[in-house]
């Protein structure tokens, strides 16, 4: 077996030790005669998984104990709704968009605040740059009034990550933000938001489920024509257990999180993940084959899109990059060219890999 460098933007690598350990557990886990899949979400063995995965999460992200963590289902989309459904309470949301993701989140609410007797707000786009940078601070019109502030913290398509406190917006209304492609790839501070979600596909596990951290204050405040199963307060009442939970998502997210404790925690993945994106950045920048052209202070650690300058070799990199076991390096369709995702499974030699076969072809096609 020959496993690849996986670039991909998700659903991602996933930690080999993982995918290892997951593999020996899944026809008898622990002794229990069955896998996890197979076994009732409601017994004793899948109350300790969860119990752990939840305890390992809160560890690694040091979620304070006034809020409650969440392990839904709908994918980071569906909560682009269940915002809305939960926090607008009648009045008016603030949205920020600096990339795709914000934007479909921002798009969401619009089309449901109307019904659900609210308002969503653009507070500040960078549309017109071309989502090439975070937001100034003069460019965002906030609401002090507003029930929430949504902003997503790093915009996995075009690559650009909010990624230290200095650059959260001021305000004092309850900061709402998608992690979904940098969670848990450096520390956070949990505070200085009301909630985060993120959906597991890129640092977390499977696809499908999604995680939620919420200030327990903010529970309790959906609309009432909100389903229950979308209900924040009602799932975290059941322990995510109003229903079925993903279980197999749950169990391989724990293994995740175990595996990012043993690695040193967040801490030490923010060294790693700096080191990896340095690697392929200082690159990029010294090339004349190349080019990434997000602001250097925006640039994302997870997601590096880049461009040849000549396009027609396009097809011929992506081929190359196969052939030599690199790959999902093309570019998502809205933005064309390649990206390279390098989440906490990407190894530094991987993305080593990545720039020796850049640095090849460039030299044999420059
Ligand atoms: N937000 C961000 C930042 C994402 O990258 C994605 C998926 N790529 C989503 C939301 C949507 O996630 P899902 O497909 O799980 O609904």
């Amino acid at each position: 077996m020959t496993r690849v460098f996986n670039f991909s933007a998700g659903p991602a690598a996933l930690p080999e030790p993982v995918l290892r350990q997951a593999a020996e557990e899944m026809l008898d886990w622990h002794g229990a005669g069955c896998g996890v899949m197979e076994m009732s979400h409601r017994g004793k063995e899948f109350t300790a998984i969860i119990e752990r995965a939840e305890a390992d999460l809160r560890e690694l992200l040091a979620v304070p104990a006034n809020y409650r963590v969440l392990f839904l289902q709908g994918g980071a989309t569906q909560q682009f709704a269940q915002i809305p459904m939960n926090l607008l309470g009648g009045g008016s949301a603030d949205y920020l968009v600096t990339g795709t993701w914000s934007k479909k989140a921002y798009n969401e609410a619009q089309h449901l605040a109307a019904p659900l007797g609210g308002r969503a707000r653009l507070a500040g786009s960078t549309e017109a740059a071309g989502f090439n940078r975070l937001l100034r601070a003069d460019e965002m019109q906030l609401d002090p009034g507003a029930s929430y502030l949504h902003l997503c913290s790093n915009e996995t398509i075009h690559g650009v990550e909010l990624g230290t406190p200095g650059q959260l917006p001021e305000s004092r209304v309850p900061l709402v933000a998608d992690m979904s492609s940098h969670i848990l790839s450096r520390p956070v501070d949990v505070s200085r938001f009301g909630m985060i979600y993120a959906g597991a596909q890129k640092n977390i596990g499977p696809s499908g489920l999604v995680i939620v951290v919420i200030r327990d204050d903010l529970l309790g405040r959906a609309v009432p024509a909100t389903p229950s199963v979308m209900d924040y307060k009602v799932m975290a009442d059941s322990g995510s257990m109003l229903n079925t939970p993903p279980t197999y998502a749950i169990y391989v997210a724990g293994l995740v999180f175990q595996w990012l404790r043993a690695q040193g925690g967040l801490a030490a993945m923010e060294a790693r993940n700096a080191a990896k994106a340095a690697l392929l950045y200082d690159f990029l920048d010294t090339s004349d084959f190349y080019d990434n052209r997000v602001e250097p202070a925006s640039r994302s650690r997870m997601n590096i899109p880049f461009l040849l300058r000549d396009e027609s070799f396009n097809a011929a990199f992506l081929t190359g990059a196969q052939a030599a076991g690199l790959t999902q390096l093309k570019g998502h369709k809205s933005v064309g060219g390649m990206r390279a995702s390098i989440y906490n499974a990407m190894p530094l030699e991987g993305v080593a890999a990545l720039v020796d076969y850049m640095r090849e072809f460039a030299a044999r096609h420059g």
